[in-house]
């Protein structure tokens, strides 16, 4: 259920049932030679939207745009300012609340996010914004955690992972004929983080993160996707049957 493909009045139609609804987000950020720069939001799309066809939950466009200075010494990389970010999600927010959505679930490709995004809901939540605003990263289960862990074990890394490459590969591999596959050295080293984009490309300097993406197939892509819905299925029955408070009432 596409909120692009609605009518106002179905929106209306909408609201009378449910007050959730869901709006993908990633980055558009180098993810090696192996990787798609649009990973993290293709990744986090197909997940939503997923999720949103087997339970009937509204998924918003895509905020295809997140934060990522670290990977600005590769090209390609766009990345806003987290104080951008901030503005941005505030008025996505503000304007869903407007039409009485009372449950906003940001779902992530990109870790890079997450603070930027709960720093925001802090703040509206200090204008006295009513509702229930939430980040989910599709990666971030135990569930998701263990598949990764079981195909590519010490492989699976931080950044430019084969568990996102894998299911961007499931997704669209045709984009794939041209992209790097041979095996490289799987590096661990030492680092603090944040770094900034020199630091990263010094440490980091294909831009892999501890990480074999190289190890990536379509089939692990559609497992992981699949258990990756499974997870966020569960996890968004227990937000639509969370009791809000009613702060109007007295
Ligand atoms: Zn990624």
């Amino acid at each position: 259920m596409l909120l692009e493909n609605l009518a106002y009045p179905e929106v209306e139609d909408y609201l009378k049932e449910k007050d959730i609804i869901l709006i993908p987000i990633g980055s558009v950020e180098q993810h090696s030679p192996y990787g798609l720069m649009g990973t993290d939001f293709i990744a986090a799309e197909s997940i939503a939207r997923s999720v949103g066809d087997s339970m009937g939950i509204l998924v918003a466009p895509t905020l295809a745009y997140g934060v990522s200075p670290h990977h600005m010494a590769f090209k390609g990389t766009i990345t806003l300012n987290p104080s951008t970010l901030i503005e941005v999600i505030s008025d996505i927010v503000r304007s869903l609340i407007t039409h009485e959505f009372k449950r906003i679930i940001f779902i992530n490709g990109h870790g890079g996010n997450i603070n930027t995004l709960k720093t925001t809901f802090q703040r509206l939540k200090a204008e006295k914004l009513p509702g229930y605003i939430d980040v989910i990263s599709w990666y971030d289960s135990s569930a998701v955690r263990q598949i990764c862990q079981d195909i590519f074990g010490d492989g699976e890394g931080r950044h430019a992972t084969p568990g996102e490459v894998s299911i961007t590969k499931y997704l669209r591999p045709s984009e794939f004929a041209a992209k790097a596959s041979d095996e490289a050295t799987l590096n661990k080293p030492k680092y603090y983080w944040p770094l900034s984009s020199v630091e990263m490309k010094t440490v980091f300097p294909d831009g892999r993160m501890e990480s074999a993406p190289w190890l990536a197939t379509e089939e692990f892509g559609g497992r992981i996707a699949a258990v990756a819905v499974a997870g966020l299925e569960k996890k968004l029955t227990e937000i639509m049957n969370l009791e809000l408070v009613n702060a109007s009432a007295g």
